[in-house]
């Protein structure tokens, strides 16, 4: 683009009604329009992240109407989804009676465009069925007990994943995620203690991501890890200050001293890999971190040729 088509771009911006803003990788406003910073409250030489966003409107009842009760808990489970797919649409209301038409753009450096228009008047009698989609939409991809992605969008991701290596060779990293010893701290606390530090490992985990990255609950207490166009190393660097960020973690109050630990399987997608493939080499590799000891994540070594995956 040429200076003056970038001009009569930004002019136009501030003189549109459509709602513009510019999210970077670690979800942090770097452009909005007037549109956009009069609807979000947001100040033109501040760079808020979406969280602190939500989080600081939500408290002053304006921009986005949240129906919920515990606003941290809805935060993680919407972080866990926000920006993971390429393309996303959908209706949001504003406390000041306004609908909007959202769209979200993410391009593979994690950047994210948002652009909403007002929909105040369209079709107001369909609304309700509308939302009701929206919400079986997302209950169909959020695990109930933690509120992060379930197997279902992260066996999307994987895919994912593996069709980004088809089309251009783009590395990508699984992992499979498994806590240890969770049998000893149900005999020892009981299920409900176990459910929070489910709970808390889902924190935990999720405040590292990449926009990218994606992260979910399997099932019971068992989570994957997605890391599209991430090496080995760096796979492992990743896994290695979750690891630390884990064993500092205190989830119970009335145990202060109380710690737990995950181990964890790293696989890197290969040529003419199949999901179940992918999956059961970073299941191997979880195997062999739990036999070594636990508390650690091991990558994936070939049986056969016995060199390390990525080499
Ligand atoms: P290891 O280190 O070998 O993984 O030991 P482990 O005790 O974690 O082994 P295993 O995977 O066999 O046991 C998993 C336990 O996790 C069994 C079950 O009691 C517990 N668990 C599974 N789902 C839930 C859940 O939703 N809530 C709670 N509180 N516990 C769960
Ligand atoms: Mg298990
Ligand atoms: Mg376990």
């Amino acid at each position: 683009m040429d200076g003056d088509v970038t001009s009569q771009l930004e002019r136009l911006h501030e003189a549109s009604d459509v709602l513009v803003a510019l999210y970077d990788a670690f979800d942090r406003i770097r452009y909005a329009n007037r549109a956009f910073r009069d609807a979000y409250f947001v100040d033109r030489d501040e760079a808020p992240t979406w969280a602190e966003l939500m989080r600081r409107n939500h408290g002053l009842r304006r921009g986005t109407v949240l129906r919920v009760d515990d606003v941290e808990a809805w935060l993680t489970s919407t972080l866990s989804r926000r920006g993971k797919t390429g393309f996303r649409a959908f209706e949001t209301d504003l406390h000041d009676g306004r609908w909007l038409w959202m769209t979200e753009t993410v391009q593979s450096e994690g950047w994210m465009l948002c652009i909403a228009s007002d929909i105040t008047g369209l079709r107001v009698e369909e609304r309700a069925i509308r939302q009701d989609r929206d919400q079986a939409i997302k209950a169909s991809y959020t695990d109930d007990l933690t509120g992060i992605a379930n197997r279902r969008f992260l066996t999307t991701r994987i895919e994912q994943i593996l069709s980004a290596h088809r089309a251009d060779a783009q590395a990508g990293c699984l992992v499979v995620i498994d806590l240890d010893h969770f049998k000893l701290v149900n005999d020892r606390f009981g299920h409900q203690t176990g459910d929070i530090i489910l709970r808390d490992f889902a924190l935990q985990i999720q405040g590292q991501l990449r926009r990218a990255d994606s992260f979910g609950r399997m099932g019971g207490e068992e989570f994957a890890l997605t890391l599209p166009d991430t090496s080995l190393e760096h796979a492992r660097l990743i896994l290695e200050r979750m690891l630390a960020v884990v064993r500092a973690s205190r989830p119970l109050t009335l145990y202060p001293d109380f710690t737990y630990s995950f181990s964890a399987g790293i696989s890197v997608c290969r040529p003419e890999d199949t999901l179940s493939e992918f999956y059961r080499r970073a299941d191997e590799a979880l195997y062999q971190a739990k036999v070594a000891g636990r508390n650690q994540a091991l990558v994936f070594v070939d049986p056969v040729d016995t060199t390390v995956e990525a080499r």
